[in-house]
């Protein structure tokens, strides 16, 4: 029921379900999302793999990262604060009404068609999360009884450039890149109800005009670096520049989580640059970052997004540094951050990512990649490593140089995540992206190679580091029950996609689609151990 008593705010702020979820402080089970509607009953994985975060009348408590810098955009442009909210996507109803103008939305895969998502989507069919949860927000009876102008963001808004696609969803403004500079001007036009562009492309902000978020993150997420700066010739334009935020900007930041709870979780695309002018790892401003974090009254611990394995390997004696700040090692104490491999082969680092492996060169590729894991595995440190399958041009002995790497990255504690390459950002318009159907035998190996390590560290990995990040032993308990059925089921069809089909993996999936190959759904009797059903 849409809000007829207070007419709701002037500006909603919202994100799809999946986005409202802290995933049980894991985040990188956010992945789950990617999965497909169906594998896992919706029960049991809006219940325990992607539980709500807290709301009150319609406004969430923590928000994604992304949202809260719009919704500070928007108040330093001089909107008020009892203007805007940011709200659950399931209470809609209760801020939205018919002072309600437009509403903003922040997407990560808005159709289901980014890397992880297509990937699982590709092997096991059906809609993703994501994309179902999106469609289910523009769906909301709040929206269509008030009409408000639906504006969307986000690193997925690339999806929605098409017109007849964000018209066909009632879309009216996509925003692609970065968005702070051009918000204001925009939901303005969107009140005054002036006809919006359909597509505008943001600026790249330079530091000193990012604002400070004005509420608290999913995960204490706090942005310390924008961009990257390695250079690669297919990155996105807004990824080429680098900035670092001040030291005293990121303590506020970590001071509004502080207030409601949260610990920090420093992103960038490489932490280890903070920084850095050029390439090289700039360690006392690394130190003086991890240090000013940690000893900030009130901060027990500190987590990191994302960094780069080239500055593991050159800067090894920074990542000891950074777990002796964090203690890690201490306690089966682990810090898990996210990493790009990408490929074994020099060929296609030097043809497609060439500014990945610097200070070091392409020949050198696997060998730092090798080193950066046994860096990370010294210091306690957990990677979530994604492999791309079918860059442009991969042919089966680049497959080979891949799986020669998976393999020699076997006794190291870690998960290797493998995607297919999806055209976008840079890579739009200059290639295809990769199928199921194209997938050779070596490039299916590579996939199953990864899938094999997962396998084997995924129980380890849970036991070590999420049964204490998660704090929720309802939750816990069912995760690693699904898990290891999961892990059960996906050896014996790791096993049949070897021995029977040699790793043609399009040949066993249409098998698996003709009902030929069967995997049984989650027992009734897991469900019940969860006591998510009777
Ligand atoms: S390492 Fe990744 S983010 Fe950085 S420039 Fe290369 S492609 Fe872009």
């Amino acid at each position: 029921m849409a809000n007829k008593k207070t007419g709701g705010y002037k500006i909603v702020l919202t994100a799809d379900r999946t986005l409202m979820s802290e995933y049980n402080g894991g985040i990188f089970l956010g992945f789950s999302a990617c999965v497909p509607r169906g594998i896992i009953p919706d029960i049991l994985y809006f219940s325990i793999f992607c539980p709500s975060v807290e709301v009150n009348r319609g406004v969430v408590k923590y928000a994604p990262c992304g949202t809260r810098k719009i919704e500070a955009a928007l108040l330093s442009y001089g909107f008020k604060r009892d203007e805007i909210t940011v709200a659950h996507p399931d209470f809609l109803g209760e801020v939205v009404g018919s002072k309600t103008k437009v509403i903003g939305i922040t997407e990560n895969d808005p159709l289901g068609i980014g890397p992880a998502t297509s990937t699982f989507t590709q092997l096991f069919g059906g809609e993703a999360y994501m994309a179902a949860k999106f469609r289910e927000l523009l769906e909301n009876p709040a929206i269509q009884a008030y009409k408000p102008k639906i504006i969307v963001g986000g690193p997925g808004a690339w999806q929605l450039e098409d017109d007849e696609t964000r018209r066909g969803l009632g879309i009216d403004c996509v925003v692609i890149g970065e968005a702070e500079k051009i918000v204001g001007l925009l939901f303005d036009k969107a009140i005054n109800g002036e006809q919006l562009p359909g597509v505008v492309y943001g600026e790249v902000v330079n530091e000193e005009e990012i604002p400070i978020i004005a509420g608290p993150t999913i995960n204490g997420i706090v942005e310390v670096a924008r961009g990257c700066g390695r250079g690669c010739s297919f990155c996105e334009p807004t990824l080429q520049r680098y900035r670092c935020l001040p030291i005293e900007h990121i303590l506020k930041e970590v001071e509004v989580n502080l207030r409601a709870g949260k610990m920090p979780l420093l992103h960038a695309e490489d932490v280890l640059k903070y920084g850095a002018k050029g390439l090289d790892v700039n360690k006392e401003a690394v130190y003086h970052l991890f240090k000013a974090v940690k000893n900030h009254p009130g901060v027990n611990s500190v987590g990191i997004s994302h960094f780069a394995l080239s500055s593991v390997a050159s800067a090894p004696e920074v990542v000891e540094e950074i777990s002796n700040i964090l203690n890690a090692g201490s306690d089966r104490r682990y810090i898990s951050g996210q990493t790009g491999i990408e490929t074994g082969s020099p060929r296609l680092i030097q043809r497609h990512l060439a500014g990945k492996c610097k200070p070091f060169s392409p020949r050198e590729w696997p060998k730092v990649v090798v080193d950066a894991f046994q860096t990370l595995s010294d210091n306690a440190w957990i990677s979530v490593s994604t492999i791309i399958i079918g860059l442009p041009g991969e042919t089966d002995e680049d497959a080979v140089k891949t799986i020669e790497l998976i393999e020699e990255l076997r006794p190291f504690r870690s998960l290797i995540i493998p995607l297919f390459l999806v055209s976008m950002g840079g890579l739009k318009d200059r290639s295809v992206s990769f199928t199921l159907d194209g997938m050779s035998p070596r490039q299916g190996e590579a996939f199953i190679k990864c899938w094999e390590h997962n396998l084997n560290w995924i129980p380890r990995i849970f036991e070590d580091y999420y049964c204490k990040v998660i704090k929720n032993g309802i939750a816990r308990r069912g995760i690693k029950l699904v898990l290891s059925y999961g892990i059960s089921q996906g050896k014996e069809l790791m096993k049949i996609c070897e021995k029977d089909y040699g790793y043609d993996i399009p040949s066993m999936q249409r098998d698996f689609r003709n009902g030929k190959i069967k995997v049984a759904s989650i027992p009734a009797r897991l469900l019940q151990s969860c006591k998510l059903i009777k």
